[in-house]
């Protein structure tokens, strides 16, 4: 009894994949994020829902480096950010550190970002061959491996726009997957698809989940949030304004702004 309990990984505090504490960031004299903060423990599900301009794409961006933010601690799988410069100066201040949180922070972006003049299998192995620089053997076994996960392994050698924008989306989350991140950040990810293709996204989202994958995804289908997630959080101009978990969260909003943005997505 017990010893497995005290031996195995899940069932010890652990460190979260990422934590924000406290996160401001403006553009210029436009105030987005205003002290906001995230844990996204291992093998989690982090949803993040609010109105369109709340700061949602933002935070994602910060989260991984891509933007810059003035205050606050970022901490990846337990290693804080070092930062150089104060206010707008803010930079991280440790290349190394950057690269490595942001190819650990792989994102899956609405309008999928693939280049058109690659092949599905050039372009999941693109990243980790120029930035990780990985055996191409193993690299390319890795990439078909992820391409029949993601139910295309019959597109390595088709162009992008020759898929369908569902097959597509599920070639750039293969892509996030092959770089073999610590999480996957998602930003709409299957808010630029037909209705008809959203479901073979989302189940892909889905079974990632399942096989316990730490995730932060930023979505509008609040079905899929309630579905995968173990925490939602509802932003408003830039500040976290209710969460939990999707059960409390979604059947029993608290605030008004969470029932009047739900009364107005559902
Ligand atoms: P969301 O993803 O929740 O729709 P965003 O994070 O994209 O919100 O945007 C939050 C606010 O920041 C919006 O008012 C938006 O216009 C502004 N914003 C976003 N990106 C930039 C940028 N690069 N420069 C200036 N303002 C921006
Ligand atoms: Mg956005």
């Amino acid at each position: 009894m017990g010893f497995a309990a005290i031996s195995s990984p899940m069932n010890t505090a652990q460190t979260p994949v990422i934590a924000i504490r406290n996160l401001h960031k403006a553009y210029g004299n436009l105030e987005v994020l205003k002290g906001v903060d995230i844990t996204a423990p291992a093998g989690h599900v982090v949803s993040l829902i609010g109105s369109s301009g709340s700061g949602k794409s933002t935070l994602l961006r910060c989260a991984n480096l891509l933007e810059d933010s003035q205050q606050g601690d970022i901490i990846f799988d337990g290693e804080p950010v070092k930062w150089k410069g104060t206010g707008l100066n803010r930079r991280p201040a440790d290349h190394a550190q950057m690269i490595r949180i942001r190819t650990n922070l792989s994102m899956v972006f609405q309008q999928f970002n693939l280049w058109a003049h690659m092949t599905i299998l050039q372009n999941v192995m693109e990243a980790p061959l120029t930035v990780l620089k990985r055996d191409r053997a193993e690299v390319e076994d890795a990439a078909r491996r992820y391409l029949d996960k993601v139910g295309i392994g019959d597109k390595a050698d088709a162009y992008p726009a020759m898929l369908s924008g569902g097959q597509q989306q599920r070639a750039a989350i293969a892509r996030a997957l092959c770089m073999e991140p610590k999480a996957l950040l998602f930003d709409e990810p299957t808010s630029a698809l037909d209705p008809e293709l959203e479901q073979e996204v989302v189940r892909v989202i889905q079974a990632l989940a399942e096989e316990g994958r730490t995730m932060l995804i930023v979505t509008h289908d609040m079905r899929m949030a309630a579905d995968v997630s173990d925490h939602v959080v509802f932003l408003h101009q830039g500040v976290i304004e209710e969460q939990g978990a999707p059960g409390d969260l979604f059947t029993n909003p608290q605030t008004d702004r969470l029932r009047g943005f739900l009364s107005a997505t559902l």
